[in-house]
């Protein structure tokens, strides 16, 4: 005999379910941005494969094409904001011991 549902605690109609989940956007675990033109990349998909018009972050699929039957993948990444590519992995900011 556990249920007790009569009306006697009222569900908690104080703090509306507080909504204190973590706001989202966790914070990518590498930075990347543009070895031209210093853009740091915002993490949404600009990118897009010539082969099957997915639409992608080539930052998260690591330069592949994310549909796996197309299988496209690139060396070169193209800046979004400058319009010059540069090697993929010369995106990725090396976060060494902070220099200053
Ligand atoms: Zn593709
Ligand atoms: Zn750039």
């Amino acid at each position: 005999m556990l249920a007790k549902e009569d009306g006697t605690e009222k569900k908690s109609d104080r703090g509306k379910r507080t909504v204190r989940e973590k706001q989202k956007t966790e914070p990518p675990r590498m930075k990347v941005r543009c070895p031209l033109c210093k853009w740091d990349h915002d993490w949404k998909p600009y990118w897009a494969c010539e082969l099957c018009d997915a639409r992608f972050d080539t930052f998260v699929t690591k330069a592949h094409c994310p549909d796996p039957t197309c299988g496209n993948s690139w060396e070169l990444t193209w800046c979004p904001r400058c319009g010059n590519p540069s090697p993929h992995l010369d995106w990725y900011v090396k976060e060494g011991p902070r220099t200053s």
